[in-house]
């Protein structure tokens, strides 16, 4: 998961969304880390993209497309049809994350980007495929928005070509997005023939610097200490930041930092490149002058979840507890999937001895991880600890509850 790419999406695709009705919804964008070309949504409305699709497309437009269609699938409420049609079809277990702050040099190769949990086998048979009449719809409802919304159109051909020419040249071994998405000619026919009669002169200028920053930085988190090499020399500046990436995962931490100060001295309102300086000196053990860092990147885009929660957490390493707090409370509002919050709350509470809330959050953890046994000691240590009719016990009860009803629903 990474601020900067999940950004880039949502934004990208934000008129679609308004154009179709979706922009209520508050669809969650998910990014997962794998080279293969795909995306889907499932039936929960959340969009998954994978990074190989965003290095394999050659411009914005094409990511767009992409987008597009998803969206198209959850304006047509697709998935509910499918599941519906399919009375075999188990609901897939709900990606858990793993947060993957830090450890950049340490090897650990999630480091700003996050895993989706669960085996290979699991993230494929969370993608539905779809049967030819949906991709057909998918497709006309994505070219009418991208077309309403005055966006460019060429990258959806574009990419639904090079696809099909991938499908012939790996006849056994085809992108996933073909798999879950069938590919038919009539598909690329009726794109090109709806974008000739309906033209967008002067369609939105998409930002192709960002794209470009991003694909150097996915590159970069793929090829890790290896990407030094590949951006050497640096030509621009989207490869000056892939390479900063590589020498952070090299260890090499004086290059990475030069690199990053250096473009922040003509792009000092980017928050992912203060939250690029505050991963790599948090690496390296300087823990403050990390913590000014995700600061100043949380403070450049505040309402962004993943840069306040870095935030919070070099908060909890600085053993700012009383400022880590609110923040964690707020995430705890916003985002009830992310375990991690309550492990932080668990820990806060914990070192400022109050021992009754830091056993009920990392209950609440424990609960989110699936961890029966863990749930069960931290609820029974809470329970020595809370007192009755407080906040605190009343959240204990409604733990218990929700714990309960999910046993016997399983
Ligand atoms: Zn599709």
């Amino acid at each position: 998961m990474d601020a900067e790419t999940i950004d880039y999406l949502q934004e990208l695709a934000l008129p679609i969304e308004k154009t179709l009705g979706l922009e209520d919804k508050h669809i969650p964008y998910y990014l997962i880390q794998r080279n293969e070309i795909n995306a889907f949504v499932n039936q929960k409305n959340e969009l998954y993209m994978f990074t190989g699709l965003i290095e394999k497309a050659e411009t914005p437009s094409e990511v767009l497309g992409v987008l597009a269609h998803e969206l198209g699938h959850i304006s047509g409420k697709h998935i509910f049809k499918t599941i519906h049609s399919r009375k075999d079809f188990n609901l897939p277990v709900a990606a858990g994350m793993l947060l993957g702050i830090g450890a950049l040099a340490a090897g650990s190769a999630d480091a700003g980007i996050a895993v989706i949990s669960g085996t290979h086998a699991g993230i494929q048979t969370a993608a539905l495929s779809y049967n030819r009449a949906f991709e057909q719809q998918a497709d006309q409802i994505a070219l009418e928005a991208l077309h309403k919304s005055n966006m460019p159109m060429q990258g959806f051909t574009d990419f639904m070509q090079k696809l099909s020419k991938d499908q012939a040249l790996y006849s056994r071994d085809m992108p996933q997005y073909l798999l879950t998405h069938p590919y038919s000619s009539s598909r690329t026919e009726f794109a090109k023939s709806f974008i000739q009669e309906n033209t967008n002169t002067a369609p939105l200028q998409l930002n192709q610097d960002r794209f470009e920053f991003i694909q150097a930085k996915i590159k970069a988190y793929r090829l890790k200490k290896e990407a030094v090499v590949y951006f050497f020399p640096p030509k621009n500046k989207a490869q000056r930041y892939g390479l900063a990436i590589g020498y952070a995962f090299a260890a090499e931490k004086e290059k990475a930092l030069n690199i990053v100060n250096d473009l922040l001295s003509t792009d000092a309102n980017n928050p992912y490149l203060y939250e690029l300086k505050a991963l790599i000196l948090e690496d390296h053990g300087h823990l403050q002058q990390a913590l000014t860092a995700f600061e100043k990147a949380h403070h450049l885009k505040p309402e962004n979840q993943l840069l306040r929660l870095q935030y919070a957490e070099s908060l909890v390493q600085n053993e700012k507890y009383m400022q880590a707090i609110p923040q964690l409370l707020r995430l705890r509002q916003e985002q009830q999937r992310w375990s991690h919050v309550p492990h932080l709350l668990g820990i806060a509470y914990g070192k400022m001895g109050d021992l009754g809330n830091s056993h009920l959050y990392l209950a609440e953890e424990s609960l989110l991880k699936g961890d029966r046994k863990n749930y069960a000691f931290h609820i029974q240590m809470a329970k020595d600890k809370v007192t009755e009719q407080t906040p605190a016990w009343h959240r204990l009860k409604l733990l218990q509850e929700s714990a309960d009803a999910s046993k016997k629903s399983k």
